[in-house]
């Protein structure tokens, strides 16, 4: 087992206070009296970390990945924000990346070798599936996508070199629901591990450790940094997966850098406010669109009639502010145009989870493989933001008025 010792250890004491998720989300990763009072921890910016002595140097080299080393093994602002995160994952450890894709792929990289199995869920983030196909098929990884509603039945799909399971729920652009604690517990008789893309459900609103997953990987970029303004990843682990996700990660020569982490730690101080409210102004926008005859469906599994619905409310604690929603007929470019170019609040643009709205049409059809997308109508990925939900209602009825007119 690894030491601990780059915790950034509050006097307070780490986990198991009993505290609740939302005073975790104050009181984590920070030590104000260990910091001249101040209630924000500093940023450190570093490369070199210097030795008093040669024996202190070989002993640093003797323990890898414990304390600091290098810049690029860590500083106390990544062992601030990565103790935050595992504290209120509720996972053993984390380790903080320069994108949410990093910690993607280094992850995949961790557990995979020439050879191996590994089985990834056909809703999965688009360049995740890049990642596997363009790269981990190159180095002689065999990957097979599998339905997301598939539950323990992915058993049928294991084979002698079965390494690993990827899951991400809900799917990215079509929102289905995986039943993960059925998937894990099929893994693990097999001995594969089970990585999760739980960027939607983020650290509060999905217990990915309590469901049986080994890494649970978040897009900090989206609501974590939560401001558009930083790009930012995260892969929480076990005591277990910790070592091979660490070790990948310094091969690869990933880390993060020191401001963004910190506008990661500041945008988590705000997560349990600000996820509350997405989801409520989520709701009262999915309201208003599924009264207007354009729409077909919603794709939201926190809705009683998302088929998704029963596994959402067993195993999650809320849901964001990212929904989907299917047209109920497949509108001209023009009119899509027409709607979109003329949208006042919901921007166009990559990315999510930032305080600010988004629409955009998206076409799932083109990333599935295992499984088949098919719809009457464009598919439109709506991200409510914080603005006032009256204002974008109003700016919704522009838009599905130009979207009739076209
Ligand atoms: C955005 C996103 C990522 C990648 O995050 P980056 O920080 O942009 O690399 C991964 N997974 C999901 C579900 C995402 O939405």
């Amino acid at each position: 087992m690894v030491e601990k010792n780059d915790r950034n250890r509050s006097r307070k004491g780490l986990a198991d206070d009993g505290r609740s998720d939302k005073t975790k989300l104050i009181t984590s990763g920070r030590d104000p009296f260990d910091n001249f009072g101040i209630v924000n921890p500093p940023v450190y910016h570093a490369s070199t970390v210097l030795f008093p002595t040669l024996d202190d140097l070989d002993a640093s080299l003797a323990a890898p990945f414990v304390g600091t080393h290098y810049g690029a093994q860590g500083s106390p602002t990544s062992f601030a924000f990565q103790d935050a995160i595992a504290e209120i994952e509720g996972g053993d450890r984390a380790i903080a990346f320069s994108t949410g894709l990093a910690a993607i792929t280094a992850s995949l990289q961790a557990f995979l070798t020439a050879g191996d199995h590994a089985l990834i869920v056909d809703t999965v983030y688009g360049p995740t599936r890049s990642y596997c196909d363009r790269i981990l098929k190159g180095f002689g990884v065999e990957i097979d996508y599998y339905d997301p509603l598939i539950g323990g039945d992915i058993k049928t799909l294991f084979k002698p070199n079965t390494k690993l399971v990827f899951t991400e729920s809900p799917g990215s652009l079509t929102f289905e629901i995986q039943d993960i604690p059925a998937i894990s517990a099929a893994a693990h008789e097999i001995g594969a591990v089970v990585l999760m893309d739980n960027t939607w459900g983020t650290p509060l609103y999905f217990k990915a450790f309590q469901h049986g997953v080994d890494v649970s990987i978040h897009a900090a970029t989206k609501y974590i940094v939560g401001h558009a303004d930083a790009m930012l990843g995260v892969a929480v682990t076990t005591e277990e997966a910790w070592l091979p996700v660490r070790r990948a990660t310094s091969l690869n020569g990933h880390c993060a850098g020191p401001d963004d982490l910190y506008l990661g730690l500041r945008g988590l101080r705000t997560l349990a406010v600000r996820l509350k409210q997405h989801q409520e102004t989520a709701m009262i926008l999915i309201d208003w669109l599924r009264r207007q005859p354009e729409v077909e469906r919603i794709l939201y599994p926190a809705l009683e009639d998302d088929p998704g619905y029963a596994i959402w409310q067993r195993d999650f604690t809320g849901a964001s502010g990212l929904f989907g929603i299917v047209l109920a007929k497949p509108f001209s470019r023009e009119a899509i145009v027409a709607m979109h170019d003329g949208m006042q609040l919901l921007s166009m643009g990559e990315s999510w989870g930032g305080y600010e709205s988004l629409m955009l049409p998206r076409n799932p059809a083109r990333i599935r493989s295992a499984t088949k997308w098919e719809s009457s109508g464009p598919l439109l990925r709506i991200h409510a933001g914080l603005e006032d939900p009256d204002d974008l209602i109003k700016d919704l009825e522009g838009g599905f008025e130009r979207l009739r007119k076209s």
